[in-house]
């Protein structure tokens, strides 16, 4: 199988572009707003792609997901809680530059993503696992024939994504971690939105705030 990935943008966020082989079709998860640096990435590896999975709304991880459909035909995939943030990229680019910089940042139409839902997409099987918290639709993306986690901005190598944006919640996210991330086999390979991979063993062993999550879950049953 192939994982390849470009870290990019001001935000230098993570898109991944994964296939069963090269010469393929693939899948593209998450479009910061550099659709060429994206396009680089597909076409070293002779790889067209069926879907776009976002795994969020921030405009770092969507900002050229319209561009993107537009030029390969991908279908685009977002949980529906997030439409708010990935419908609205002028609100979020105000937010973050006091205006609007130069550039498509123009949505495409998403197609919805459920909690559970498993994805058949280019010989690879996904599973959908709705992690809110740093955004209320934040999903994740499980490949469990692979062991690999694609975690967004949820979990990081050391760290967790924030949770003082619009609609995040830090009480909702550590709960999607315990319930959801937490029972993950630890030798699952966790490629993240921004930084380096890690594995769930390495965070369950050394994350600050996976270790608080465990201490609470052994002093306080249920
Ligand atoms: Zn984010």
């Amino acid at each position: 199988m192939i994982v390849d990935v470009a870290s990019l943008w001001v935000a230098e966020t993570n898109a991944y572009v994964l296939a069963a082989e090269a010469g393929g079709p693939g899948v593209v998860v998450d479009a910061p707003p550099d659709l060429a640096g994206i396009l680089e990435v597909l076409d070293r590896r002779r790889i067209t792609p069926v879907a776009l999975l976002v795994t969020h709304g921030h405009i770092d991880h969507t900002g050229a997901a319209g561009g993107l459909v537009e030029r390969t035909g991908a279908r685009a995939y977002l949980h529906p809680d997030d439409a708010f943030l990935a419908l609205d990229p002028e609100a979020q680019l105000r937010m973050l530059f006091g205006g609007i910089p130069p550039g498509d940042f123009r949505p495409p139409e998403f197609l919805d993503l459920a909690d559970g839902q498993v994805l058949d997409l280019a010989g690879l099987r996904l599973e959908v696992v709705h992690t809110p918290g740093h955004t209320p639709g934040h999903c994740c993306f499980h490949l469990p024939d692979e062991g690999i986690l694609l975690s967004g901005d949820h979990l990081f190598a050391g760290s967790i994504g924030r949770t003082d944006l619009p609609g995040g919640d830090f009480a909702t996210l550590m709960r999607s971690m315990r319930d959801k991330i937490l029972p993950l086999p630890d030798d699952t390979r966790v490629l993240p939105g921004h930084g380096p991979a890690t594995t769930i063993g390495r965070e369950r062993r050394s994350n600050p705030f996976l270790l608080q999550l465990l201490d609470r879950g052994r002093s306080s049953p249920g």
